[in-house]
């Protein structure tokens, strides 16, 4: 045995037990029956988690707060326009060294699997997502990524953009991204959709898209992305973002496209902290919140996620990246604070968005892929509400991080 983790709390078992790593594996997961390995951490009752999944972060436009000017407006388009004056002039190599930044902190807090988006449109070519591709290669030992090739200006908005998504494909991105909700029409929408699905089809890749990310309540792009998703055999296989026009939507629409989500297995990402800052900003009082209805995709069996989505750029200044935080600020917005929903809000950063990811070796188990963290936390209540340091991150059977702090309160007032 290569590793082992002993008195590892594991969700979902009553008793602490030790987990056996074998290179790259899962070998066992008992209770004190492993021997001696090569290697031993003492988790000494924290909790201990599969790597955390992170399924949308848009690493080429990371870190451009520390640059750009201010979104005044704070909100969308405003921030598309900062974004775009950045683009003209993106260099592979500065984007891949931001994205590696933004990587290299998400792993430090026990991040294994990343989803990055890469802009993909006439204003900066295939410049975004060569970048990510780089950070990619740069970042293989330390953690997995999927580069997803997104059309950001649209795809009739911006005649081109799918001859580029096809090329940012052939050169090596993963995943196809959309943003039909930000097209002119109705219809645009549904053929921009139509579009995507074309490119996966062709190339068998899995689409994530940003859906209905608008305060407009008679914004319609989720629905045909389920209908679609359902003709083209799809299920499973689409991710959707944001979708914060569900808040705005009536509730007999909002039950029907729900319903209509739930049968395509589209899973819904739910970005909530973005949309809190950035939606409903033409709102007076009493302002909504733009969010996805968590609650009524949870109780329809949706696969919900959440994601960091921005990390201090022209939407939202702030983001470690770390998907604990990310979870609690989940739990504060969809109001999820029973123990069960405190257990569902620690879901939608692991196992849910491992499911998205189609990651079928991912977990706490016997032969599940060895991609752990270490949290310094008794349970999944205390570890959302400590935000504890992640004292270890395993990946592949490795140790790639090791936190420890030393912090002092001294009480006595003799020297
Ligand atoms: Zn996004």
């Amino acid at each position: 045995m290569d590793l082992v983790i002993r008195n590892a709390r594991v969700r979902g078992q009553a008793e602490l037990v030790d987990i056996a790593i074998d290179k790259d594996r899962i070998a066992a997961v008992g209770q004190a029956s492993v021997g001696k390995a090569g290697q031993e951490i003492d988790a000494a009752g924290s909790l201990v988690l599969p790597g955390f999944v992170n399924l949308h972060l848009h690493a080429d436009k990371s870190l451009l707060g520390e640059v750009m000017r201010p979104n005044v407006s704070g909100t969308l388009p405003e921030a598309i326009e900062i974004t775009n004056d950045f683009k003209r002039k993106y260099d592979p190599t500065e984007v891949a060294d931001r994205a590696s930044r933004v990587l290299d902190a998400g792993v430090r807090n026990g991040t294994t699997f990343f989803r990055l988006f890469a802009d993909v449109g006439t204003i900066g070519g295939l410049l975004a997502a060569q970048g990510l591709l780089l950070a990619r290669e740069r970042f293989k030992h330390l953690c997995r990524v999927q580069v997803v090739a997104f059309p950001q200006e649209g795809i009739f908005r911006d005649p081109g953009a799918a001859g580029l998504l096809e090329e940012a494909v052939k050169q090596g991105c993963d995943v196809v991204g959309g943003l039909p909700w930000y097209e002119y029409t109705d219809e645009d929408a549904r053929k921009h959709i139509d579009v995507c699905f074309e490119i996966a089809k062709r190339h068998d890749l899995d689409v994530h898209m940003l859906v209905d990310d608008t305060d407009d309540a008679n914004s319609r792009s989720l629905e045909y992305l389920a209908l679609k998703t359902m003709h083209e055999g799809f299920h499973g296989r689409v991710v959707a973002s944001h979708c914060g026009a569900m808040a705005a939507y009536n509730d007999v629409y909002a039950a029907k496209v729900i319903d209509m989500v739930a049968t395509a297995r589209i899973t819904i990402s739910v970005n909530a902290h973005i949309n809190l800052v950035c939606s409903a900003r033409l709102d007076r009082e009493p302002r909504r919140r733009g969010i996805a209805r968590v609650k009524e995709l949870l109780a329809r069996g949706v696969n919900v996620i959440s994601s960091q989505d921005d990390v201090n750029d022209p939407y939202y200044p702030f983001g470690k990246p770390d998907q604990l935080e990310v979870a609690l600020m989940m739990a504060h917005t969809a109001q999820l604070t029973l123990p069960h929903e405190l257990e569902q809000v620690m879901d939608m950063v692991t196992v849910n968005a491992a499911k998205a990811a189609r990651l079928t070796d991912y977990g706490i188990a016997s032969s599940c892929r060895a991609d752990i963290v270490v949290t310094d936390a008794p349970s999944v209540h205390e570890a959302l509400r400590l935000q504890p340091i992640r004292k270890h991150v395993i990946k592949d059977g490795r140790e790639i991080v090791r936190t420890s702090i030393t912090q002092e309160l001294r009480k006595s007032s003799s020297k």
